[in-house]
C-alpha cells in the first residue's frame, strides 16, 4: 500500500480518524486469542497457534451447558463432514437443503410446541431478517413496540423496515407498554418485540403479562429466547416453556450457538407465517445454507440438551454457589433471577484495567462490558459460569477479584 492509494478516497482519511476517536474515548476493541480445549473446557490456551502461554479459565463463554464440547456432538459434527462433506454447496433453494435441516426444524419446532421452525445462518440473521420482512408485510404501516434493551440484531430487523414505526418501551415495564399500546391507533397493525433473559443484567421478562397485553390490542408477540434456550423449562424450551407460556407467543427466536454450543439461528411458529418469511426474507433466500457439518451437531445438541435435566440443574447449582462464594467475599454483583452473574465495577478504565489484570496475573478471562452495551457508570464483568467450572476455580476467581477491587 502506499500513501497515495491510502489518500486517494475521503473515506481513507475518515477511518483513520475515527479510530482515533474510538481509541481516545476509550473504546477500541482489541481481541484476546483464546483457543477451548475441548478434553477440559473451560480451559483455553491462550496466546496465538505460534506460541502458546498459560491455560486461561474462561468466565465468559456463552456456551453455557458445554453442549459444544459433548463427545457426542463433535463427533456428530466429525461423521458430517466425513459423509457429507466441509460445506453446503448452496442456498436452501439452490441444492442446499439436506434432510437434516428438515428434522433440525421440526426438532425446535417440537422444542418450543409450534407448528414449524425455520433456520437461518445465525441468531443476529434470524432477527434480522424476520423483523424486517414482517415488518414489510401488509403493505406496511406496522407499529413495532420494541423494549428499550433489545438486541442489536432486533433493533437491525427493525430499523431495516423503513415503512414502519418504532416505538420503544421501557425496559420490561408492562405499564410503560400498555400506555404506549393504548395510545396507538388502533387500526394499525401491531408488534412487540422482547426477549426473555436479558443478556448484560440476567433479568428476565414477564412473558405471560405481555402477551396478555399483546392479546388485549391485538399485537403480535415475537420473543428472542436466545439466551435462555437449552437452560430454562423442562426441555430447555426457554422461559416461555418454564413459564408455560409458549403456546401465547405467535414467534419464538432462538440461537444454536449459545446454551445448545454450536452454531446457528431460528424461530419457530405457526406455519403460515413460517412458510411467508421462507419464501419472503432475502437474508433466509440469498445466503448458502448451514453445512450439515453444523446441523447435524446442532441437532444432536438440541436432542441431548431435550433429555439431559441434569445440565440445567448442575448449571443452576453451579451458579448459587458462585454467587454465594462472591457474596461471603463482599464482592459487589447484581443478584439476578438468571445464570448471568455481573460483577459491578461502575468505571470503563477501571473495568478494562481489571479484566486486564485477572488475565495477565490470575489466568482467568472475564470480558469487560462497557459503554454503549450498558449505561455509563454500571460498567461490569459479565461472568457465565457454566457446569464445568469446580469450586476450585470459583475460589480462584473469587480471590482474584477480591485482591483487584
Ligand atoms: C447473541 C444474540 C443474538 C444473536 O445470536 P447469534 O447466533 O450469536 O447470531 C440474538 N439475540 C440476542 C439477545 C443475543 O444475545
Amino acid at each position: 500500500m502506499t500513501d497515495q492509494v491510502e489518500s486517494a478516497h475521503p473515506f481513507y482519511a475518515y477511518c483513520q480518524n475515527a479510530l482515533q476517536e474510538i481509541e481516545q474515548q476509550g473504546r477500541y476493541r482489541r481481541f484476546t486469542s483464546l483457543s477451548r480445549r475441548s478434553a477440559s473446557y473451560p480451559v483455553y490456551d491462550k496466546g496465538n497457534l505460534e506460541q502458546q502461554e498459560k491455560p486461561v479459565v474462561v468466565w465468559s463463554s456463552n456456551d453455557y451447558l458445554g453442549m459444544g464440547v459433548e463427545p457426542e456432538v463433535m463427533n456428530a459434527a466429525i461423521n458430517a463432514v466425513k459423509e457429507y462433506g466441509a460445506g453446503a454447496g448452496g442456498t436452501r433453494n439452490i441444492a442446499g437443503t439436506h434432510p437434516l435441516h428438515v428434522a433440525l426444524e421440526a426438532e425446535l419446532a417440537d422444542l418450543h410446541g409450534k407448528e414449524a421452525g425455520l433456520l437461518f445462518v445465525s441468531g443476529y440473521v434470524s432477527n434480522q431478517a424476520s423483523l424486517q420482512t414482517i415488518l414489510a408485510s401488509m403493505s406496511g404501516g406496522w407499529i413495532t413496540f420494541s423494549d428499550q434493551q433489545n438486541h442489536a440484531s432486533m433493533i437491525a430487523g427493525i430499523k431495516g423496515a423503513k415503512q414502519s414505526e418504532c416505538i420503544i418501551f421501557k425496559h420490561n415495564d408492562l405499564k410503560d407498554l400498555e400506555e404506549k399500546l393504548a395510545a396507538a391507533p388502533a387500526s394499525a397493525p401491531k408488534l412487540i418485540a422482547f426477549e426473555s433473559v436479558y443478556s448484560m443484567d440476567g433479568d428476565i421478562a414477564d412473558i405471560g403479562a405481555i402477551c396478555a397485553l399483546a392479546r388485549k390490542y391485538n399485537a403480535l408477540t415475537y420473543l428472542d429466547e436466545v439466551h435462555a434456550v437449552g437452560l430454562y423449562g423442562e426441555q430447555g424450551g426457554g422461559v416461555s416453556q418454564r413459564d408455560n407460556v409458549a403456546d401465547q407467543v405467535d414467534i419464538i427466536e432462538g440461537t444454536l450457538a449459545k446454551g445448545f454450543g454450536v452454531h446457528g439461528g431460528y424461530v419457530t411458529a405457526k406455519k403460515e407465517i413460517i412458510e411467508y418469511l421462507r419464501l419472503a426474507a432475502s437474508g433466509f433466500i440469498f445466503t448458502t445454507a448451514l453445512p450439515p457439518s453444523i446441523v447435524a451437531p446442532a441437532l444432536a445438541s438440541v436432542r441431548l440438551a431435550r433429555q439431559q435435566n441434569w445440565r440445567r440443574e448442575k448449571l443452576f447449582e453451579r451458579v448459587h454457589t458462585f454467587q454465594k462464594k462472591l457474596k461471603e467475599a463482599g464482592i459487589p454483583y447484581l443478584q439476578t433471577e438468571s445464570h448471568i452473574v455481573p460483577v459491578m465495577i461502575g468505571d470503563a478504565e477501571r473495568c478494562k484495567e481489571i479484566s486486564k489484570r485477572l488475565l495477565e496475573e490470575f489466568s482467568l478471562y472475564a470480558t469487560p462490558i462497557n459503554y454503549p452495551t450498558v449505561p455509563k457508570g454500571t460498567e461490569r464483568l459479565r461472568l457465565t459460569p457454566n457446569p464445568f467450572h469446580t469450586d476450585a476455580m470459583m475460589d480462584d476467581m473469587v480471590q482474584a477479584l477480591k485482591s483487584l477491587l
